[in-house]
């Protein structure tokens, strides 16, 4: 059974009496073990892909299986509860709180199940060695590079141990030097703990670094 399979996945925005349409008859499959990037320019339907990806948004029509689970059939508190137990989301604006240490950081997904004990703090202070980043685990995101942040970011999405990390343009705010780490660290996390990864780019110089890649063109798949 594919991780994610979509079948005539469409998806409108409304803006008045404009109607966006995002994306239009998506249809894909990922297999569990999967480096994935999508592309396609800017207005291309990544985000929106992503985030029906990532169970933070819903199709308006067609099939969206995470995992053999009709997102159809979840209610919202469902999602949610699946999301959080399934889906690790890297965002392109990092989205850290900013009161908050990189640890803390880190440590949040957990606490929405309340069980922050020690196993929790070694777990989340592991995740942040991995990606270099021991000596800052007490540091607050304004005191850390955009890479960094970005690190941060997907430690803290790790720290669950999702079936899939899902990074929306995870490197549109980065210097090529700190996108290419961004690159390697989720490649890394692929092979070493055979995580599935999808993360999208307009830069066809990492999205080429990707096992496959699946481009979109006006919210539609294009042939590759
Ligand atoms: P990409 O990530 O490839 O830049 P998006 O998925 O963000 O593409 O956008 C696809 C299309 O949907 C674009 O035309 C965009 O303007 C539109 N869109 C995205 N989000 C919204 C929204 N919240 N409201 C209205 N239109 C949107
Ligand atoms: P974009 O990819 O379009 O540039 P973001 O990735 O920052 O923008 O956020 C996309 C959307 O996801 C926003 O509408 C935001 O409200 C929502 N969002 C951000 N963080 C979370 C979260 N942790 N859980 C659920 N929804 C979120």
């Amino acid at each position: 059974m594919p991780l994610v399979e979509l079948q005539g996945v469409n998806k409108r925005y409304q803006f008045g009496r404009l109607t966006v349409k995002a994306l239009q008859d998506v249809g894909l499959e990922i297999e569990k073990g999967e480096f994935v990037a999508l592309s396609g320019p800017s207005g291309s339907g990544k985000s929106t892909l992503c985030h029906i990806l990532g169970a933070l948004d819903r199709a308006d029509s067609g099939q969206v299986l995470l995992n053999g689970i009709d997102m159809a059939a979840l209610d919202d508190d469902a999602k949610a509860d699946f999301r959080n137990q399934s889906i690790g989301f890297v965002f392109q604006q990092f989205n850290l709180v900013p009161v908050l240490s990189a640890l803390e950081n880190v440590l949040l997904p957990l606490q929405f199940g309340a069980t922050v004990g020690r196993d929790s703090q070694q777990k989340a202070w592991k995740l942040l060695e991995s990606m270099g980043l021991a000596d800052h685990s007490s540091h607050r995101p304004d005191k850390l590079s955009g890479g960094q942040q970005q690190r941060v970011a997907i430690a803290r999405a790790l720290v669950t141990d999702p079936a899939i990390v899902i990074a929306d343009e995870p490197t549109a705010n980065l210097d090529s030097t700190n996108a290419q780490l961004i690159v390697d660290t989720l490649r890394t996390l692929n092979r070493e703990s055979g995580t599935t990864v999808v993360f999208s780019s307009h830069d066809m110089g990492l999205v080429k670094q990707a096992d496959r890649a699946i481009h979109l063109a006006d919210g539609r798949i294009a042939p590759s």
